[in-house]
């Protein structure tokens, strides 16, 4: 059965058209699958490069991961019980040379080759933060006061297929991440939910934050969401970029003691670490940019080029 695929309201029509025309954005024939032109990468990069250094100035530490995931640290999130609808898993071929002829016969005439696959050790990147965890618990118990880590831009994939450009089945989620003892863990998070809401503010973005819930799936999936909006769980920095509803730019997840628990974090007492991440949508942010100045960013606020543009001039 193939996904629906979510419809554009008039004005996400209209931006993605204005995208595509510009050569900011590069289709694919895929919904929600772009490449970027020159000059969208270029902003997007001064992105990287300014919340990298942001992070680091406060001491993160700068870890880097592939956009796969090892399956079996996928199976111990839980994520499959929230958001088997957003999962991508990654098959391979694994056959004798007969079958192979048929899968390729198959797959030239665009028929269902799907039978000759198998799963594979790897699932696409569903958040940039995952991997980090168990890379913090392999090092050991934690030093006092825990960590702070930059896990960068990096892929991550949704199956939601939508014709809104601002929501796409693969993009840029540049997670913070912080580990360690439930204050500490969360003042980080109350402090950088306000440094994220004026750096957007900074950017000429009508930005705002409000608590929110992540799409969980089925019944059960309501009931979770009700229960991480009354807990404060989950911030989000809404910015517009086209109608109807404005658009979530960053995240904030307070996990409590989820991924320490999951993983194994152990504070340097000995008692289960704390966890929360921070994760900046590089292209929302992007077009979000794009929305407000116009689609040259050669013409925008001098102040706004020289801290996302110029550093390539
Ligand atoms: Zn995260």
């Amino acid at each position: 059965m193939p996904t629906e695929v979510r419809p554009a309201s008039p004005d996400q029509a209209r931006l993605l058209r204005e995208l595509l025309d510009a050569g900011l954005l590069i289709s694919s024939g895929v919904p929600g699958v772009y490449g970027h032109g020159e000059a969208f990468e270029r902003v997007r990069e001064g992105l990287d490069e300014l919340l990298s250094r942001e992070a680091r100035e406060r001491g993160a530490i700068k870890l880097r991961f592939p956009p796969v995931l090892p399956r079996h640290q996928l199976e111990s999130t839980g994520y499959l019980g929230n958001f088997p609808h957003l999962a991508g898993s990654i098959f391979s071929f694994e056959g004798t040379e007969a079958q192979a002829a048929e899968q390729a016969e198959r797959a030239a005439s665009h028929e269902d080759w799907s039978e000759f696959q198998s799963q594979t050790e790897v699932t696409l990147m569903p958040a940039a933060c995952y991997p980090v965890y168990p890379a913090i618990a392999a090092r050991g118990r934690l030093a006092p006061g825990g960590v702070f880590v930059d896990a960068g831009g990096s892929w991550v994939f949704r199956h939601e297929p939508s014709l809104d450009p601002a929501r796409r089945q693969i993009f840029h989620q540049h997670e913070l991440v912080r580990i360690g003892e439930p204050a500490a863990v969360l003042e980080w998070r109350a402090e950088w939910a306000q440094r994220g809401l004026e750096l957007l503010r900074s950017f000429g973005l009508d930005a705002h934050l409000d608590t929110a819930n992540d799409p969980f799936f089925g019944r059960r999936g309501r009931m979770l969401a009700a229960n991480q909006r009354a807990a404060d769980l989950k911030l989000e920095l809404l910015v517009p970029i086209a109608g109807p509803e404005p658009t979530a730019c960053a995240s904030f997840n307070h996990h409590l003691e989820h991924f320490g628990q999951t993983f194994g974090i152990e504070l340097a007492d000995g008692t289960t670490a704390h966890t929360a991440c921070l994760g900046f949508g590089h292209e929302r942010i992007v077009l979000a940019l794009l929305r407000t100045h116009g689609l040259d960013p050669e013409a925008w606020p001098a102040a706004l080029r020289s801290r996302l543009w110029d550093r390539l001039a």
